[in-house]
C-alpha cells in the first residue's frame, strides 16, 4: 500500500488549534485583551456588535508592532514572549503559546491596524480564514487595533452552536470584568451595539470593584494583605451579610491571571465556616502573587487552570489570611479600610523567592497571624489587656478611651470599676471594649468555648477529667449501647472516664472538668447521646457532632446567674476561640455596640 500520511496544511492545522483556544466570542475577547495588557497599554477599548457574532474590536495604546511583527503574529507558535524552554518558568505575561492570533485568523475575518513608536505610519492588514488579503500603510496612533468579524464563518457547526445573544454577551462581560479587575491601573471601556456598558477610569482595586459592582459594595469590602516567603496574598473579601444564595462573585487571580480553582475556593469557604449558611456563597476578590517558577500555567489551553508546587501550603495560607481579614473586621469595626492607596504597587511587585525551609516559614506566619488576632482582641477587650499584659497597658487603655470621647462623656467610663463585666437578666454579659461595648450571649458563648475545647480534646489535645467520688452505672437499649461502644474512645477523649459494664451497661468514673456543679453523670451521658442522635440528620462529622452535642448539653444556660470571675472566664475563653462569632449551631455569640453609633441615636 502507498504511503498515506501527509502533513496538514497550516490553515487546517490552525483551524483545529482554534477549536481548543477559541470556543466562543468571549474567548476572542480574552485573547485580544490579554495581548493588549502584555503590550503594556494604559487603556483598552472593547467594542462589540451582536454579542460578538458580528464584531469584536479591541483598541489599545500599547507598544504596537513593526511591519514584520504584524505579519509574523498570525503564524502559529509565533510569540515575542518566550524564547527558550527556561522562559516557561519565569512567565509574567498572559500569553506565551503564540497560537491565539493564528487561531482567530483561521476562523474569522480579521483586520489589524498597528503602529509602534519607531514608525510614522501604521500598517493595516486583512486576513480571512488564514489567507492574507491586503496590506497597506495608514495613519493611526501608536498602539494596536484588532477587529474580528464573522467569527466561525468557515466553521458552520461552531457558529450554529453559539448560544443566544444574552448568553454570549454575559460570557464576554465576564471575561472583560476578570481582566479589568486584575488591572485597575488600566482604563477600560466596553461598548455593545453602540451603548457604553462600562467606563472604568484608572484607579486602585477598591475603586475598580466599585465601578464594576456598584457603590453599595464599598463598606462591605474587607481588605487582605498578607505576605510570607512563598506567597503574597492581597485583595478583598466581603462581610458575611452579603453572601448570596447563588454562587456570587468570586475572583481568584494568580500573578494577575484569572484562575479557576475549586481547591482554593474551598479554602476561602472554610474561612467563612459558621459565618454563613451552607447554601450561601461569599463574594471575594483575591490576588495571589507567587514565584512563577512554583506554578505551571501550561496545563490548559485557555490557561484558566494552574498547578501549584505547594498546593496545600497555599490552601492553608489562603484560609488563614481570609479568616484573619474577617476576624479583624469584627474585632475593630472602625478600622479605616480606605488605606489601600499603595495596593497596586505593592501587589505587582514579585514575592521573595521561596528558597528556605518553606514549611517552617509558613507555620511561622500562620502562627504570627493567630498571635496578631489575639493582640487585636486584647486591644478592644479591656479586661484582657489589664490581666494579660499588666496594669500599665490597662492605663493606656483608659487614656485612649478618654482621648476618643468628649470630656463630659468620659468620667463614668474611665473609672476602673467600669471595666468589670456585668450580667443583665441572667442572660447577657456586658463587656467594655475600646470604642464601645460587647453584649455577649452567655449560653451561645459558652457553647462555642466548650465546642472548640472538646473538638481539640477528641483530636488528642489536652483533656481534663474530674473524677467522680462514686462511680455511677447507666443502662441503655441495645442499639444505643452499640453506638456508645463505637463512640467510647472519642467520648473518653473529651474528658469522660467511662467503662463498659456488660449487658448494655456503662460505668462512669469521671466527667470532663468544668462541668456545672451538681451535674448528674448519667443524665449528662444520656443527654449527650440523645443530642448526638438528633444531630445525625445534620450529617456532621463524628467529632463535630460529639463536640457539639456535649457543648449543648453541658454549657451554662440562659437564666443562670454568674459572678464576675465566671463572666471574665467566658469573655477570655470566647476571644481565645478560633471562631468567636457564632455558636456551633450558628447563633451570634455577641453584638458589638459602638459609642459613636449610640451617640447618633440620642440626637
Ligand atoms: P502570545 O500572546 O501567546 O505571544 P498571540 O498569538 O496572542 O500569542 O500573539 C502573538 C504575538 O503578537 C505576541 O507575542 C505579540 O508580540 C504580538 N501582539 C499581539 N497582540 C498585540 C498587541 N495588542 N500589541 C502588541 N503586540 C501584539
Ligand atoms: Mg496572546
Amino acid at each position: 500500500m502507498a504511503d498515506i500520511i501527509q502533513l496538514l496544511p497550516d490553515n487546517i492545522a490552525n483551524q483545529i488549534a482554534a477549536g481548543e483556544v477559541i470556543q466562543r466570542p468571549a474567548s476572542v475577547v480574552k485573547e485580544l485583551m490579554e495581548n493588549s495588557i502584555d503590550a503594556d497599554c494604559s487603556e483598552i477599548k472593547l467594542i462589540i456588535k451582536d454579542s460578538g457574532k458580528t464584531l469584536i474590536q479591541v483598541i489599545d495604546d500599547g507598544k504596537g508592532m513593526s511591519v514584520t511583527d504584524a505579519r509574523m503574529c498570525f503564524e502559529r507558535h509565533a510569540t515575542s514572549k518566550i524564547r527558550s524552554s527556561e522562559d516557561l518558568f519565569t512567565i509574567r505575561t498572559k500569553g506565551f503559546r503564540g497560537e491565539a492570533l493564528a487561531s482567530i485568523a483561521a476562523i474569522a475575518h480579521v483586520e489589524l491596524i498597528t503602529r509602534n513608536a519607531e514608525s510614522d505610519l501604521a500598517i493595516r492588514m486583512l486576513i480571512e480564514g488564514s489567507a492574507f488579503k491586503k496590506q497597506e500603510f495608514v495613519q493611526a496612533p501608536v498602539g494596536t487595533n484588532f477587529s474580528v468579524r464573522n467569527l466561525f464563518f468557515n466553521v458552520p457547526a461552531r457558529r450554529k452552536f453559539l448560544k443566544s445573544d444574552p448568553v454570549e454577551i454575559r460570557h464576554i462581560m465576564e471575561e472583560f470584568m476578570r481582566i479589568a479587575l486584575a488591572h485597575p491601573d488600566v482604563f477600560f471601556s466596553l461598548n455593545h451595539n453602540g451603548n457604553e456598558v462600562y467606563h472604568l477610569p484608572k484607579g486602585n482595586l477598591r475603586q475598580r470593584i466599585i465601578s464594576l459592582f456598584g457603590k453599595n459594595i464599598n463598606d462591605k469590602l474587607l481588605p487582605i494583605e498578607e505576605v510570607t516567603d512563598n506567597v503574597r496574598i492581597a485583595g478583598f473579601v466581603t462581610k458575611a451579610e452579603i453572601a448570596k444564595k447563588n454562587s456570587g462573585e468570586q475572583y481568584l487571580f494568580v500573578n494577575q491571571r484569572f484562575i479557576k480553582s475549586n481547591y482554593l475556593s474551598h479554602a476561602v469557604r472554610m474561612a467563612y465556616d459558621q459565618l454563613i449558611q451552607k447554601d450561601q456563597f461569599p463574594t471575594w476578590f483575591l490576588f495571589l502573587e507567587v514565584d512563577p517558577a512554583t506554578i505551571d500555567v501550561n496545563v490548559h489551553p485557555t490557561k484558566t487552570e494552574i498547578k501549584f508546587d505547594e498546593e496545600r501550603l497555599i490552601y492553608n495560607y489562603t484560609r488563614v489570611a481570609v479568616k484573619h481579614a474577617l476576624g479583624k473586621y469584627i474585632m475593630s469595626p472602625t478600622l479605616d479600610f480606605e488605606t489601600d492607596a499603595n495596593f497596586v504597587q505593592t501587589h505587582s511587585s514579585p514575592p521573595a523567592n521561596g528558597s528556605g525551609n518553606e514549611k517552617s516559614s509558613y507555620h511561622q506566619s500562620a502562627h504570627h497571624l493567630e498571635k496578631e488576632n489575639l493582640r487585636a482582641w486584647e486591644n478592644i477587650y479591656s479586661g484582657k489587656v489589664g490581666s494579660a499584659i499588666g496594669s500599665n497597658d490597662a492605663m493606656t487603655y483608659v487614656s485612649t478611651m478618654q482621648g476618643s470621647l468628649h470630656d463630659e462623656d468620659t468620667a463614668p467610663l474611665a473609672s476602673s470599676r467600669s471595666k468589670e463585666p456585668h450580667q443583665i437578666h441572667n442572660i447577657y454579659i456586658v463587656c467594655h471594649v475600646k470604642n464601645g461595648f460587647l453584649l455577649i450571649d452567655q449560653q451561645n458563648a459558652h457553647e462555642r468555648i466548650l465546642y472548640e475545647g472538646f473538638l481539640k480534646a477528641i483530636a488528642g489535645g489536652p483533656r481534663a477529667v474530674q473524677k467522680e467520688l462514686f462511680a455511677e452505672t447507666v443502662e441503655f437499649n441495645a442499639s444505643t449501647a452499640t453506638m456508645i461502644n463505637q463512640l467510647l474512645p472519642k467520648i473518653n477523649n473529651m474528658g469522660f472516664e467511662i467503662g463498659e459494664f456488660g449487658k448494655n451497661t456503662f460505668v462512669i468514673h469521671g466527667l470532663p472538668a468544668g462541668m456545672e456543679p451538681g451535674t448528674n453523670p448519667s443524665i449528662l451521658l444520656e443527654q449527650l447521646v440523645s443530642q448526638y442522635k438528633d444531630n445525625l440528620e445534620l450529617q456532621l462529622g463524628i467529632d463535630e457532632n460529639l463536640a457539639r452535642s456535649l457543648a449543648v448539653s453541658s454549657c451554662i444556660k440562659r437564666g443562670r446567674s454568674m459572678n464576675v470571675e465566671e463572666m471574665k472566664q467566658i469573655i477570655d475563653g470566647l476571644f481565645a476561640c478560633e471562631t468567636p462569632f457564632h455558636s456551633p449551631s450558628g447563633h451570634k455569640c455577641f453584638i458589638d455596640y459602638q459609642i459613636e453609633e449610640l451617640k447618633k441615636k440620642f440626637i
